[in-house]
């Protein structure tokens, strides 16, 4: 965990400059703009806040009113979002605010108790995670999650059997995470944390994913090879790959995102852009102080 969440007292690190381009871009445009929306009509992005550039951008996601349980407990409550085509969105929220559970729900790795989540106009509320994978959505799950026994190469090549067709191969993942060229043939176990996340966000690009879903990726990581981490992720993310990044450093997540969401006990109470967000008015959203819902949550 980083010292920029908030209540943390310790400054965030400086968060690497976007280059131009990843040696793997994906076909979309640039990481421009934001949207303060969360209204759920398909078709066209609305856009409360955002620009026009993103407002014209196509609806990639559409939540309505999910619920997602574990047991009688009721981590997502009537959550509605939509995210568009290229749109960064930052989920942010204290421990236990329903950020994973939200994630996994969209990537069907956890059901949806009620509710619709479309991709790209289609409903798929009830498909199992790797026909979701097939239609273009990625986890990267919390805890990284690879076969330790494997290596790099075989960890990549495994997510490849439900792959879209697109730009991303093992040599494209290993030009875009340069640390691990030279330990491509490393079982996963002998790799250092950042060298785990960077081949667990190498196995979702190889899927060519549509939307990916990046769950804490720094959790557990030091310093640098958070520094390491985000350097490729910036870059890829410019490229326009559509993304849910769930990042407790507030500091880093205000500054990759278009767009901030903070959950508070399953219900999103702030919703808005990235650049028009204080850091304080996340934190009191993120503690539920004050009437956190005012902004752009309809
Ligand atoms: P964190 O930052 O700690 O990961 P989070 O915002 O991702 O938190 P979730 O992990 O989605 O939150 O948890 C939401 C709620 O669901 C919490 O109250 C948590 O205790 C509960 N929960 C999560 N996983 C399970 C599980 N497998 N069984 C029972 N309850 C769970």
């Amino acid at each position: 965990m980083t010292g920029d969440r908030p209540g943390a007292s310790a400054a965030s690190p400086a968060g690497p400059a976007p280059s131009s381009q990843a040696s793997a871009s994906s076909s979309a445009g640039s990481a421009s703009s934001s949207a303060g929306s969360a209204s759920s009509s398909a078709g066209s992005a609305s856009s409360s806040a955002g620009s026009g550039a993103l407002s014209a951008r196509r609806t990639l996601l559409s939540v309505e009113r999910l619920d997602a349980r574990h047991g009688l407990l009721h981590a997502v409550r009537g959550v509605s979002l939509t995210l568009a085509e290229g749109e960064k969105l930052a989920l942010v929220g204290a421990n236990g605010a329903g950020k994973t559970t939200l994630l996994r729900a969209l990537a069907g790795a956890h059901p949806a108790a009620a509710g619709t989540v479309r991709f790209d106009g289609a409903d798929v509320t009830a498909l199992p995670a790797h026909r979701r994978v097939a239609l273009g959505i990625a986890l990267v799950p919390e805890g990284r999650r690879l076969f330790p026994e494997m290596t790099v190469v075989e960890n990549l090549l495994v997510a490849g059997r439900h792959r879209r067709p697109g730009p991303w191969t093992v040599d494209t993942v290993l030009d875009a995470f340069p640390l691990l060229r030279p330990l491509r043939n490393r079982r996963a176990a002998n790799l250092s944390g950042g060298e785990q996340q960077a081949t667990a966000i190498g196995r979702a690009l190889m899927t060519n994913p549509r939307l990916l879903l990046l769950d804490e990726v720094s959790l557990g990581l030091a310093p640098l090879a958070v520094d390491a981490v985000y350097e490729s992720l910036t870059r890829l993310i410019a490229t326009g790959t559509t993304v849910i990044l769930v990042e407790q450093d507030l500091g880093r997540a205000m500054r990759i995102a278009d767009r901030v969401v903070c959950l508070l006990e399953g219900r999103i109470v702030l919703d808005g852009p990235a650049g028009e967000l204080t850091r304080e008015r996340v934190t009191e959203a993120y503690f539920g102080l004050r009437s956190a819902a005012a902004p752009a949550v309809p």
